[in-house]
């Protein structure tokens, strides 16, 4: 199963919520906005998606 993992740059405030809580660290901060650079080992767990209080990141099956 692969995921697909998107962030609205224009909604992240780079509190790194989802930095803090992706077990598998698919996030890093680049310019101050969470990057899933690593979005090819996403679980699909949505553990971001939940603790993102601004509704940036959208998880979806691929
Ligand atoms: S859905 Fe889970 S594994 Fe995928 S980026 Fe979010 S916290 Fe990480």
């Amino acid at each position: 199963m692969a995921w697909q993992v998107e962030v609205d740059k224009e909604k992240c405030v780079g509190d790194e919520q989802c930095v803090e809580v992706c077990p598998v660290d698919v996030y890093e901060m680049v310019d101050g906005k969470a990057d899933p650079v690593n979005a090819d080992e996403c679980l699909g767990c949505e553990s971001c998606v939940e603790v993102c209080e601004e509704g940036a990141i959208t998880v979806t099956e691929v």
